[in-house]
């Protein structure tokens, strides 16, 4: 039998501006539950990418007074660099106005909805907010403003393809109560099928060659027109498959694979759960098997967008901080529903107290005693004394639990399971006083040496599952700790610290702030 299959992706941000804080948060989601199911033996597929056909680029070029061309190219670069800043473990990079493979499987995706009668051409005028790249109606818009930017959308008239969406609600209905098509958390489920009962509109699926300045990609046989953003880039999920092209790798995972993972912000929920399923019905695909849903991030407590200013750059904080650093605090803080603050104060202090204190204490600590009482040599398993049975438990339920909770794409509690590890160790020691045993031991009381054979045994124990455990979390942390749980020649090496403090350099210089995008997609 051979491993199943599973594809996880990350929707691909406008590359309008650099990338910021709420950017990291569904790349490192989405790089934990890569890691996860690659530890647990699957073939996994942990796609990424730009979307670079926007109009919303078009704009910010030109207010940045640079070509187009440049300006898309170095934004995506910047978010490409994330891969390295972050320890993402991207198989792929997919960029909408660059990848040879993108164009011609949109064409082929266009022309499969064409063939199934669902595309026709028509005259519409309406509500158009660009930073959504989306039409609105005017009951969808308080006070007149768009929901997501706040701004006034313009009045466009034009004549467009559209797509026929109100033909797909049963379809779509029966697909997530059914199971097929699993939306997390809840309340999001519940949200895209009220919105299906509201009735189904069809959506306008290109815009007019000129209003785009030519960029884009020409709707396959009316040239005077390009395809829709939204049309685009959704189908960057096959055709970095290669689904333009008859590529084994989209029979291999899109079409075969086990799981079809998105993650995404909940200002996309829309075109991910209707949109885009509908679209692959009509053009004969199956469906994602599971969208993920997170909510946004603050920043020191405002929206994060260009106008508040308060954007952090996640390359620039994971240089001066670590990236274990920004993992953690994005993986241990941000809550499954609901949206998270994020500052630099909270996330140092956590990770001062849960990774320098808690986690990188231990270690130290253990392969100190180690290095003392035993000359680096690991004693062979030995009764472990009475106090033991909760590290026990901890290090026995961490893996299982943690499964658990990604199941669910709890990555708060998936992270608790093994910092218990850390908590119950610590906790373990305080409670059992090796030096107290090794005092004794040196004192000639044979018994006490016994005893503390065993709780160095349980302890390293500890470490060692720790270092497995966190590699979906912390991968850079969790090196360190394997290194210095692997003995050399029979001696484990010198302790060296797993992280550093970082309370004395918290304030040392403010972060650079970049110029974020008007979402937090
Ligand atoms: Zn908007």
């Amino acid at each position: 039998m051979t491993a199943p299959h599973t594809y996880i992706t990350t929707t691909i941000p406008y590359v309008n501006a650099r990338p910021h804080i709420g950017h990291a948060l569904e790349f490192v989601q989405a790089d934990a539950l890569a890691r996860f199911r690659r530890q647990r033996g699957d073939r996994v597929r942990f796609q990424a990418g730009t979307d670079d056909n926007s109009l919303k680029n078009v704009l910010a070029a030109q207010e940045a007074g640079e070509s187009v061309r440049e300006f898309v190219d170095r934004n995506a670069e910047a978010f490409v660099a994330l891969g390295p800043a972050l320890s993402l473990t991207f198989d792929d990079v997919i960029r909408t106005s660059r990848d040879a493979r993108h164009r011609p499987g949109v064409e082929r995706f266009w022309r499969a909805c064409a063939a199934a009668g669902d595309l026709y051409r028509k005259r519409y005028e309406g509500l158009y907010c660009t930073g959504c790249e989306q039409f609105y109606s005017p009951a969808e818009l308080p006070a007149g403003r768009c929901p997501e930017h706040g701004t006034e959308p313009q009045r466009v008239a034009e004549e467009n393809w559209f797509f026929r969406l109100s033909r797909y609600g049963d379809r779509l209905r029966a697909a997530i109560t059914g199971g097929e098509q699993r939306i997390e958390p809840v309340g999001r489920r519940n949200e895209v099928l009220a919105f299906i009962d509201g009735g189904l509109e069809d959506f306008s699926v290109s815009r007019p060659a000129a209003r785009a300045g030519g960029w884009g990609i020409p709707v396959p046989g009316d040239p005077g027109q390009v395809i829709y953003v939204w049309f685009d880039a959704l189908c960057n999920y096959v055709t970095a498959l290669g689904y333009g092209s008859g590529d084994d790798a989209y029979q291999r995972w899109w079409v075969g694979a086990g799981r079809r993972v998105h993650l995404l912000g909940k200002g996309v929920l829309r075109f991910h759960a209707v949109y885009w399923p509908a679209m692959l019905l009509s053009s004969g695909q199956p469906l994602p098997t599971d969208i993920v849903v997170h909510d946004y991030l603050t920043a020191g407590g405002r929206k994060i967008s260009k106008s508040s200013g308060s954007a952090a750059d996640p390359a620039a904080l994971a240089t001066e901080y670590g990236t274990d650093t920004v993992r953690w605090w994005l993986l241990r803080e941000v809550p499954r529903v609901g949206d998270a603050d994020f500052t630099v104060e909270r996330m140092t202090a956590r990770a001062d107290d849960e990774l320098a204190n808690g986690l990188g204490n231990l270690i130290n600590r253990v392969i100190a005693m180690i290095g003392q009482y035993r000359d680096g040599r690991v004693p062979g398993a030995a009764p472990v004394p009475a106090g033991g049975e909760d590290l026990a438990a901890a290090c026995g339920q961490a893996s299982e639990r943690a499964g658990a909770a990604l199941a669910e794409f709890d990555f708060r509690e998936a992270t608790a399971a093994v910092w218990a590890i850390a908590d119950e160790a610590n906790r373990f020691i305080n409670r059992v006083r090796p030096w107290d045993l090794a005092r004794a031991e040196r004192g000639g009381d044979i018994t006490a040496g016994r005893r503390l054979d065993g709780v160095l045994s349980a302890l390293f124990g500890a470490c060692v599952e720790l270092g497995a455990d966190l590699e979906p979390f912390l991968p850079d942390a969790a090196a360190r700790i394997t290194r210095q749980c692997t003995p050399r020649d029979g001696r484990l090496p010198d302790p060296a610290p797993v992280f550093r403090r970082l309370g004395a350099t918290r304030l040392s210089r403010p972060v650079r702030v970049p110029e974020g995008s008007g979402t937090a997609e």
